[in-house]
């Protein structure tokens, strides 16, 4: 089969290799669609992610779907053909944190496509039955392989508790930004913003929703105003400009990857009892996400921009950094080259 390999910065390469052969307990899975994630930018363009370094060469990508083509000998054959999408992330499921039932926080997670270990960006991949959810029909591969930015979009606004009536800001217009301003809507709260400074990617947050999508430096609004901020954007400024946004007793839920340090103004959290909360990828929402994309109360098609073939990886991988319009791009593995404009 063939992989793309990362090798170094800007060092992809297609390659050749064994086709993995599945485990008693796995499954084996043709690629379909993979999403190009920040964080696949983040090892292309500079090496890393957050601690996670390319020391030797990767094949990157953990947001993908495909059709199972091969079954471990534990697993009912029935799966043969089955249409799955893939939770990347394979807990240990005995450390402390597994067992207190926190399984995205396991202290040996093996998550498929981050350095070491290798992602989805080939044509094959062996991965445990239970972390293969079966699709219906109506949810395509590429909506599929962006269940798991919906997941880290859904696990924000659970960890945030988001419910009926919240007054919710979201810093940040990329796809897991809009997906959380859907999400957030899904569960019922209300004057939903969305700041970015990018014009194409507000323009896309009014389409999909009741949405008040602006350029902060534009945005005029009332102070303390915003029960639950969610940051999606990993950028400091983006979170000092909103933070006197902030109603008593608001949450800040931190999902964007962002530098080390980030100054905040510690009266504003003191005075108005701020909760300032982590989210770390998800925990058991695969089942929910397919079913709120299966009903239509959660949109991704509109977020997908590009699609391109396994020998283009590189390509698309520029083309996600450089193009302001490009949103969500899709990488089909088994297909060498894709026209651009699918469809
Ligand atoms: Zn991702
Ligand atoms: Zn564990």
């Amino acid at each position: 089969m063939r992989a793309a390999v990362l090798h170094a910065i800007e060092d992809i390469r297609i390659e050749v290799q064994p086709t993995p052969t599945p485990a008693a307990d796995e499954v084996l899975i043709r690629v379909d669609s993979v999403g190009v994630c920040g964080s696949d930018l983040h090892y292309f363009f500079d090496g890393h992610s957050g601690s996670s370094q390319i020391t030797s060469p990767t094949v990157i990508g953990h947001e993908f779907a495909g059709v199972v083509v091969q079954t471990g000998a534990g697993i009912d054959p029935a799966r043969l053909g089955e249409r799955v999408s893939v939770e990347p992330g394979i807990a240990c499921r005995h450390c402390r944190e597994c067992v207190a039932g926190r399984y995205n926080l396991c202290e040996n997670m093996h998550f498929l496509g981050a350095a070491p270990i290798n992602g989805a960006l080939r044509q094959y991949i062996s991965v445990p039955a239970t972390n293969a959810f079966t699709l219906p029909d109506s949810v395509t591969a590429d909506e599929a392989a962006m269940l798991e930015p919906l997941s880290v979009a859904m696990w924000a606004n659970e960890k945030a508790r988001v419910k009926l009536g919240d007054r919710v800001l979201v810093t940040g217009a990329g796809p897991v930004g809009i997906l959380a301003a859907q999400v957030a809507a899904a569960r019922g709260a209300r004057d939903i913003t969305v700041v970015d400074t990018n014009p194409a990617r507000l323009d896309l947050t009014r389409q999909l929703g009741p949405f008040i999508a602006v350029d902060p430096a534009t945005w005029t609004h009332s102070p303390a105003q915003v029960d639950v901020l969610i940051e999606c954007s990993g950028s400091p400024q983006a979170l000092a400009s909103v933070v006197t946004q902030l109603a008593p007793a608001g949450k800040v839920i931190l999902v964007g990857l962002g530098p080390d340090t980030v100054s905040f103004p510690m009266n504003i959290i003191q005075e108005r009892e701020i909760t300032i909360m982590g989210s770390h990828r998800y925990r058991g929402m695969w089942p929910a996400a397919i079913a709120l994309v299966a009903d239509g109360a959660i949109k991704l098609g509109p977020l997908i921009t590009d699609h391109f073939g396994l020998t283009e990886t590189g390509k698309a991988l520029r083309q996600n950094r450089e193009h302001p319009t490009s949103m969500k791009v899709i990488i089909h593995p088994n297909l060498a080259t894709k026209k651009k404009d699918r469809q």
